[in-house]
């Protein structure tokens, strides 16, 4: 009976080296206070001054939207007085963003897509962080300063799955274009989940509750659920209208329900105006040639995928959602293998084998050594199985695949000769089993394979023990 509308707001931390208008450092764990200086401190008399790489890489998100790209856009002053800025004030850009109408789709469920339409980018500075110690509040203000890049959708998605797809595809694209680290825990990408609903083919905004301080996609998903309920329940009781307001709340994970933070009439005014000290920013016909010109993304890599590797659509999202699967992929592939073994052993194998703070980025064996074991599986140099045994192995030791197999005696025996002498000392030791199957039980051919693959220390060709086997008991 009722639709859900939503609308995302997200917080990309852009991974410039300085900060948005001063030469600070933008890296983090140092000492609180230590990257600062006159202007991210707000001084009197420091003036801020455009880091061009904020530009460079909201070009990008820009062109990787397909959106406007401003040649001309203009910084605000947003008004709060918060001890996490000293300033009092936030530079934002309100009145002419330097992205404006972009577009992105999701691929749902069911396999269709939907094209969500995105407001603007704008580009504006993070604030410090406040530290609560019992009765004591400190703030660093390492942070403060930061470039960040605020991505606001149209309210277009329809629900938590719609989101998470939204997310999903936002992040893999900022990771494509190596514009930020989009770690979501550690808030390096932050989103604000505005919520409405209304009755169902209604065309009309409701009010929105706008919900902030959620850290995962789980999360999201329950706070959609549990705001989407509050308001619905209002509606049916007959008090939307007095409890429905627009307002921030914040998810609270231990009760999972949303909670007021600020109310419409405590909303701050903000007294906007235009920031007196920058200059416009302009983004010249050099830089915009330069920078709008990006790399093949996750949609476009997914597809060729398909087409260059043929593979099923859904193996081709998983492996291009993240840039560094992707590039291991293609690195693999390059070894001459199948498309169906590299899939398998990068997504099944490996990442089962990653523990702790081992991810793609370090495994410690790298694409081209694991395409060339899956070459070796494939040139049956070895089985299957004891690649797994010579892939656990070279987790741990920095060793060439052939020389891994040496080392544990898993070559593969295809030499007939070799089998021909295993096969013999089996059927010599079981004369009784012989002549089950030759009395017809058929099944004990199973029984004699194992026993000779057992006897080669699973180094035996199952296909040529089989054959071998098979002429031998008649
Ligand atoms: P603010 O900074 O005041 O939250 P923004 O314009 O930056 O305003 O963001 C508003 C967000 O809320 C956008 O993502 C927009 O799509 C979404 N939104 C607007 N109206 C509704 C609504 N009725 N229901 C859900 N989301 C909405
Ligand atoms: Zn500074
Ligand atoms: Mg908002």
């Amino acid at each position: 009976m009722f639709e859900v509308v939503i609308g995302l707001e997200v917080h990309v931390q852009l991974n410039t080296k300085t900060k948005l208008f001063c030469s600070c450092p933008t890296s983090f764990n140092h000492k609180q206070n230590t990257n600062t200086c006159p202007t991210c401190l707000a001084l009197p008399g420091a003036l801020p001054v455009l880091n061009k790489e904020v530009l460079h890489k909201s070009i990008m998100l820009g062109a990787a939207i397909d959106a406007t790209i401003n040649r001309t856009s203009f910084f605000d002053r947003k008004s709060y007085f918060y001890p996490d800025s000293p300033s009092a004030y936030q530079i934002t850009q309100l009145y002419t963003p330097i992205v404006e109408y972009g577009t992105l789709e999701i691929d749902l469920e069911d396999g269709s897509k939907k094209t969500i339409r995105i407001n603007r980018a704008h580009i504006e500075a993070d604030a410090g962080k406040n530290i609560h110690e019992g009765e004591i509040s400190k703030v660093d203000l390492n942070r403060g300063g930061t470039p960040l890049l605020e991505i606001v959708s149209e309210p277009d998605l329809s629900n938590g799955d719609e989101v998470v797809a939204y997310l999903k595809k936002l992040h893999s694209i900022i990771r494509y274009l190596d514009i930020g680290d989009a770690n979501m825990q550690e808030g390096s990408f932050r989103v604000d989940v505005n919520v409405s609903i209304r009755p169902k083919g209604d065309k009309k905004l409701y009010t929105r509750v706008e919900v902030k301080n959620i850290n995962s996609f789980k999360f999201i998903q329950k706070a959609i659920e549990v705001e989407v309920a509050r308001q619905s329940e209002a509606w049916e009781d007959g008090v939307y209208e007095k409890e429905i307001s627009q307002e921030t709340r914040l998810f609270d994970q231990i009760k999972q329900e949303t909670r007021s933070m600020r109310g419409k009439e405590e909303a701050a005014d903000y007294r906007y105006f235009p920031e007196p000290d920058l200059l416009k920013v302009i983004v010249t016909d050099e830089m915009f040639a330069k920078y709008s010109k990006i790399p093949e993304l996750p949609d476009a890599k997914r597809d060729r995928f398909v087409k260059e590797y043929g593979m099923n659509e859904y193996n081709s999202g998983v492996i291009t959602a993240s840039i560094e699967m992707a590039n291991f992929f293609e690195l693999m592939m390059k070894e001459g293998i199948t498309a169906k073994n590299a899939t398998t052993w990068l997504t099944v194998e490996l990442l089962a084998r990653f523990k702790g703070d081992v991810n793609i980025k370090n495994s410690p064996v790298n694409a081209k050594k694991l395409g060339f074991l899956v070459k070796r599986i494939e040139d049956k140099s070895i089985s299957g199985k004891a690649a797994k045994e010579i892939l656990d192995y070279l987790m741990n030791k920095d060793e060439a695949v052939d020389a891994a197999i040496e080392a544990l005696g898993l070559k593969q025996v295809t030499d007939t000769g070799a089998i021909n002498i295993l096969c013999k000392e089996i059927i010599d030791a079981n004369p009784d089993k012989v002549e089950q199957y030759r009395g017809g039980k058929d099944k004990l051919i199973g029984f004699f394979v194992g026993q000779v693959m057992k006897a080669s220390k699973g180094t035996a060709n199952p296909q040529a023990v089989n054959e071998i086997l098979k002429a031998k008991l008649g």
